[in-house]
């Protein structure tokens, strides 16, 4: 042995694969079925970026994911092509398709007049939200339309009979008066019908478990299902994550440190660091993850495939799928 590793007093040398400190995460009991998964994809700009779109759909439908979901620009300024997209999903795919809508840059009416054209496109799935203007700025709401989601909820129910999912903020949402204040509007969102949160991403497990916590205390039983955002860009990372309130632990910086100039390692970076995030869920029992694929599979991929995840033939009528295990109230204890 070199002389690196100094030898403790008393002659035992505690490492972390056999001392006290280490706690190997438990394997998925075998017999027990994969996770749920969900891909978000956001509409692209190009026709080049478009056929990388394609391309990733086909390569993660593969996956049988429970529903794909595509974004809705900020401001509204997607409407065109995020409905483009649904539909082609729709017609040309095996996936379930959800559809962002916001309550931006439209009234009451020419929102119920875009539900009613999801619905009869044979779009069942919504992911209701209040969205954020373009350029940032101060949210103002639309003077004929919804103020908040959990209105436009109520006002996609009266429409059709969508299954609708809502946003949730593990570490509250940066307009909220205050934390608690922000738990009622999640439970707001969900009495007024919504069925699934979907959270904003972050990096600390303890954050999502604490959440978790909150939301049993609070009486909210949906499933709120942890948004994964594989990073392989850490500067960009820092930069949104300040703008929606997700915090960057040190930890991360340290991990990415110096390798800006080298994509294809920060990839294998950011494999590691999202695949222990998710087996650390998984070890506290969550089943279901949504990933922010920003529309490239090879890092949702790898991590789904750490998750137990493997192709599928054919995939199951999602009608005949579990319920989401995420729920707050499978998780206590
Ligand atoms: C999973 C996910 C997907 C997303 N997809 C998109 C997308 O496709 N397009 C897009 O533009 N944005 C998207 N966003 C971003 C989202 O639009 C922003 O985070 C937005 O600022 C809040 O949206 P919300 O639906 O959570 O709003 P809301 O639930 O309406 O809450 C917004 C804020 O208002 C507060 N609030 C709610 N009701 C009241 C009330 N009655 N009185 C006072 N305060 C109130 C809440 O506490 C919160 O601070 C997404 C976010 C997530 C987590």
């Amino acid at each position: 042995m070199t002389g690196a590793i100094s030898w403790p007093v008393g002659g035992v040398l505690e490492r972390w694969l056999t001392g006290p400190r280490f706690h190997p995460l438990p394997n998925r009991t075998p017999g027990t079925p994969p996770p749920l998964l969900s891909f978000e994809f956001y509409p692209p700009r190009t026709e080049a970026l478009e056929a990388q779109l394609w391309t990733c759909i086909r390569r993660l439908e593969l996956l049988c994911p429970r529903f794909v979901s595509v974004t809705y620009g900020a401001g509204g300024t997607t409407q065109e092509r995020t409905h483009a997209i649904v539909v082609r999903l729709v017609q040309e795919t095996s996936l379930v398709p959800a559809a962002h809508l916001t309550c931006i840059g439209a009234g009451r009416d020419e929102i119920a007049a875009i539900a009613r054209r999801y619905w009869d496109g044979g779009v069942r799935h919504i992911v209701a939200l209040r969205g954020d203007p373009p350029g940032g700025g101060r949210y103002e709401s639309h003077p004929e339309g919804f103020a908040f989601a959990a209105e436009l909820v109520g006002g996609l129910r009266r429409v059709a009979d969508f299954e609708i999912s809502v946003a949730a903020y593990p570490e509250t949402h940066p307009e909220a008066a205050t934390p608690g204040a922000d738990l009622d509007n999640l439970k707001r969102k969900l009495d007024a019908g919504a069925t699934r949160a979907i959270t904003q991403y972050f990096f600390d497990t303890a954050v999502y478990l604490r959440f978790l916590d909150r939301c049993l205390a609070a009486g909210i039983t949906a499933p709120i299902v942890p948004g994964i955002m594989p990073v392989s860009n850490y500067a960009q990372a820092v930069r949104f994550s300040t703008l929606c309130g997700a915090s960057v632990p040190a930890w991360l910086g340290d991990m990415f440190e110096g390798t800006e100039d080298d994509p294809e390692i920060r990839r294998m970076v950011a494999a590691v660091v999202a695949a222990e995030q998710v087996r650390l869920l998984q070890a506290n029992g969550v089943d279901e993850f949504h990933f922010y694929t920003l529309n490239r599979p090879e890092l949702t991929y790898a991590i789904a495939h750490i998750l137990g995840v493997r192709p599928q033939a054919s995939r199951p009528a999602a009608s005949s799928l579990p319920s989401g295990p995420a729920r707050a109230s499978e998780l206590a204890p």
